[in-house]
């Protein structure tokens, strides 16, 4: 074969005929080469390393190779013999004879590959390659391989050999045909599972199958993974399975697969499986089945998936969300939640049944209210501002009592919290609120005001209402000219109806005339019950104090008609005595409109009672002189200032002097004050005690020094003492231990009680009696015949005296009427064994009368006024007699 033959080109038409037909033997070894081929595992690459084999063998070639087409080039699939490419290499299409086997789809054969104008003489000499035949694999019109057989000698092979191995080819090709379509078939079942597993590695999605008539079931890996099977292990059947699932789950479950046989498709259902671990996980099952024509389930397809994660996150939720609900709707206050969305704020939400009965809406009426409707109008501003400031994020929750519109109209009080509710990234959601019903704490709250400042008989007004009324009253005054007027009233003789009558008589006359009170005066007038059978009329907006007069007028003449009660068959006749005072600035005290109200009534009192007296001039002129009184009182206490002063008595018998009794005085300067400026004010203020004590203390002191006086002759000391310091529990102490610092016994001493102070006395008082009596001092009654009560009741005291008051001994002489009652009282006195003085004698007709009359002793101005200690002492050192 020469070279140019061999740089003939082969025609489309097919190998030329060959130069030698092929030997007996030759055609044998392709047909035995050909029937191991179409005997050849259905398998790609075996093919081409049979084919490269037989292709060597057949042709008696140094090498063959069979390769694959990809892209722009050929890969070597297999070798054998000595050939210039590894398996797996790539060959290039361009500049060989592959490359035009595949571009023409004919086989090639070249005889010298340093000559051949169809090969890259580059490529030929480093691969070693002189001559080869090369044939290209077709199968369903499209190039599946190359096979191609070498030498490294030029004119190794010949038409002959192109054509066996054509022959080859043929059988090759068909086989490898369906070889390759398996192959890319299996590829892609291969990739597509692969892309399952990923995406069930990725989505934890497991996938089984479940062969009903043979009760086969095959799991994939991750099946296992997901009910905690070791995934070498055989998958379990129905029964196997569903003992891995929760017991809870485990009757659904069955019903599910059964019934998915039976009936619907594509069912899923969530259920619990235990892990060996005691885990619990919830896994979510999709199933698709395959059915025969009867509608008998075939086959079962399953997907699983481990949602414990969300299954979990979504019942925390529910659960939280149940509990919300069920805390929202069942809570005893009301809650509601209100919208902060642009254009829909303020409006309800939703809002559970405390809040909605609250109010009197339904739950479906209140979701189209907003907070506006349902606010008081009075509260709406505040609330707005609130509810704005809560929406802008300037504070997070408010607390405030508010007033809620009912849908009657009244206003419900209510003690309302709101706070935001937000969304994951902190954004407003909408308003939470809780209203809690003040309207009943309010009516209670009212009440126990009202108790507070009520008179629980009467329910009047008290004293602590009165207070406050008096106050604004006085305030208003600063404002608007004009008078208001305070009367004092006083039920006359109370003590009477309450001692006679009993005290259930005396409520209801006090309960009587409180609502006579209240009929008869203006609405804006106060009336009160400041105790006892105390009341107070407060009439504020007079244009001039005397435009009180009618209408005290009226009170009196109301309140005089006779009372109808209760458990007296007879009718009551009740009156009043009312004191006024009056208040025209603003600057006015309480307790001094009360102080002067008192004075007044007191004149009302001792003018006949049934009246009104008002506080005028000479009322305040007694009232600021008591004033003035007190604090002279006071300060006398404080400096020292209390002196006393001492009256002699004379006795009748002997007739000299032979006691004195002590009198106090108060130094102003110059001038002693008589115990008519300070005595009533003293008993008042219950500075007596201290006056008495200290006027005992001096006197007793003075009178130990007088006895001590060689031919001072004085037998005994006479003090005043009010019953008021006798209830002072250590008055009497005070009295035993100045007699005994001054050694001056009880007999030596008398004690003189007015016969007032002695009525109103109270118990105590008279155990201290009895107690200075035990000290041996004698106890006398002063002023007798100015109280009008009985010696006879009087000496259950033991009296060891008594001192006929002045103003009987200023009428003797005058009458013989007037002569008989003083003789007479000494006569009775002495019946009971008392000694009996005369007081306030000034003449000496008086005294000679009552000496006449058998009186013991005498005091009064004729025998000496009351003086300090010197001069007394030395009057009595004179010896006077009488
Ligand atoms: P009393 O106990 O009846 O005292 C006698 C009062 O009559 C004294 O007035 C005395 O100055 C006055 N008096 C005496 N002789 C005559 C007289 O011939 N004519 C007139 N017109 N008056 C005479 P005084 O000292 O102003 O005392 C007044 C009252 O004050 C006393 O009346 C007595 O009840 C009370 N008092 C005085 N000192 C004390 C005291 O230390 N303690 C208490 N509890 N009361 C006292
Ligand atoms: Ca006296
Ligand atoms: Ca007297």
């Amino acid at each position: 074969m020469t070279i140019a033959e061999a740089a003939e080109p082969l025609g489309p038409g097919g190998p030329t005929a060959p130069a030698t037909p092929p030997s007996g033997d030759a055609l044998h070894r392709v047909i035995e080469a050909q029937r191991a081929l179409a005997c050849a595992e259905p398998d790609a690459d075996g093919i081409f390393a049979l084919l490269a084999d037989l292709a060597r063998s057949v042709l008696d070639a140094e090498g063959a190779l069979t390769s694959q087409p990809e892209g722009d080039s050929l890969v070597a699939r297999a070798t054998t013999g000595s050939v210039p490419v590894p398996k797996g290499d790539v060959i290039p299409l361009a500049g060989t004879l592959g490359g035009l086997a595949v571009a023409t789809r004919m086989p090639q054969l070249c005889r010298d590959g340093r000559v051949d104008p169809r090969t890259d003489p580059e490529i030929n000499r480093r691969n070693g390659t002189l001559s080869s035949v090369v044939v290209p694999l077709v199968h369903d019109d499209e190039v599946i391989g190359v096979v191609a057989a070498l030498s490294s000698r030029p004119d190794a092979f010949d038409e002959t050999d192109l054509a066996l191995l054509a022959m080859l080819a043929d059988v090759a090709a068909h086989r490898l045909g369906h070889a390759l379509a398996r192959r890319a078939a299996e590829r892609v079942i291969r990739e597509s599972e692969q892309r399952l597993a990923a995406a069930q590695q990725l989505t934890g999605l497991a996938s089984w199958t479940w062969d009903v008539e043979k009760d086969r079931h095959s799991w994939s890996e991750q099946m296992f993974r997901l009910v905690g099977l070791d995934p070498s292990a055989e998958p379990p059947n129905l029964d196997g399975f569903l003992r891995l699932v929760h017991p809870e789950d485990r009757e659904a479950s069955r019903r599910l697969a059964e019934g998915d046989l039976r009936a619907r498709d594509g069912q899923q259902e969530i259920f619990r499986v235990i892990h060996p671990d005691g885990s619990q996980r919830y896994l979510q099952a999709w199933t698709e089945i395959e059915r025969h024509a009867d509608g008998t389930a075939r086959k079962v397809w399953g997907a699983t998936l481990d949602v414990t994660q969300r299954e979990e996150t979504t019942r925390a939720l529910a659960a939280g969300e149940q509990h919300f609900r069920v805390a929202f709707d069942n809570a005893p206050i009301g809650m509601s939640m209100i919208s902060l969305l642009p254009g829909q704020e303020g409006r309800y939400l939703r809002a559970n049944d405390a809040f909605c009965a609250m109010l009197g809406y339904s739950p479906d009426e209140i979701t189209s209210l907003d907070l506006q409707t349902l606010t008081h109008p009075g509260d709406l501003e505040r609330t707005l501002d609130l509810f704005h400031r809560v929406s802008r994020g300037e504070t997070r929750s408010v607390s405030v009592e508010k007033r809620y519109l009912h849908r009657d109209g009244r206003s419900v009080h209510a003690w309302v919290t709101s706070a935001v509710a937000q969304d994951a990234e902190g954004g407003p959601l909408f308003l939470i609120s809780h209203a809690m019903d003040m309207t009943d704490r309010r009516k209670e709250r009212a009440e126990l005001e009202r108790l507070a400042l009520t008179d629980t008989l009467t329910g009047l007004a008290n004293r602590t209402l009165l207070g406050d009324r008096l106050d604004q009253a006085l305030a208003r005054l600063d404002r608007r000219p004009g008078a208001c007027a305070f009367l004092l009233l006083d039920v006359d003789r109370f003590k009477l109806v309450n001692d006679s009558l009993g005290h259930q008589v005396g409520d209801q006359l006090l309960v009587e005339v409180a609502s006579r009170l209240e009929a008869v005066v203006r609405a804006d007038s106060t009336v009160a019950r400041l105790g006892g059978d105390e009341f107070v009329v407060l009439t504020e907006g007079l244009d001039r104090p005397e435009d009180v007069h009618p209408v005290t007028q009226r009170l009196l003449e109301v309140l005089r008609r006779p009372y109808t009660l209760e458990g007296s068959q007879d009718t009551l006749v009740a009156t009043v005595s009312i004191g006024i005072s009056f208040a025209t600035t603003a600057d006015r005290s309480p307790t001094d409109l009360y102080r002067e109200a008192d004075l007044a009534l007191y004149r009302a009192k001792d003018s006949g009672r049934d009246q009104y007296a008002v506080f005028d001039d000479d009322l305040r002129a007694r009232a600021v002189a008591r004033m003035e009184a007190e604090s002279l009182l006071r300060r006398a206490l404080a400096d020292d200032l209390l002196v006393p002063v001492y009256q002699p008595i004379v006795d009748l018998t002997e007739g000299r002097i032979t006691a004195v009794e002590v009198l106090a005085r108060i130094r102003d300067g110059d001038r002693l004050v008589t115990p008519d400026a300070f005595v009533d004010v003293a008993e008042e203020t219950g500075l007596i005690v201290e006056v008495d004590a200290r006027m005992f203390e001096l006197a007793t002191g003075q009178f130990a020094r007088w006895r001590a006086t060689p031919g001072l002759e004085l037998r005994r000391l006479s003090a005043n003492i009010s019953a008021r310091s006798l209830e002072d529990p250590s008055f009497v102490e005070r009295m035993r231990r100045a007699m005994t610092w001054f050694d001056v016994p009880g007999s030596a001493i008398r004690v003189e009680l007015t016969e007032h102070s002695l009525l109103t006395s109270s118990p105590a008082a008279h155990q201290s009696l009895r107690r200075v009596a035990a000290l041996g001092v004698g106890v006398g009654l002063d002023d007798f015949g100015t109280g009008y009560s009985a010696l006879a009741y009087l000496q259950r005291f033991q009296l060891d005296f008594l001192k006929i008051d002045r103003s009987f001994i200023a009428r003797l002489g005058r009458s013989a009427r007037d002569d008989a009652v003083v003789s007479a009282v000494i006569d009775l006195a002495h019946a009971h064994d008392l000694i009996v003085i005369a007081e306030g004698v000034e003449t000496r007709e008086q005294l000679a009368a009552v000496r006449e009359m058998g009186c013991d002793r005498a005091q009064g101005y004729l025998m000496g006024r009351p003086m300090e200690a010197d001069a007394v002492a030395a009057l009595i050192a004179g010896r006077p007699t009488w």
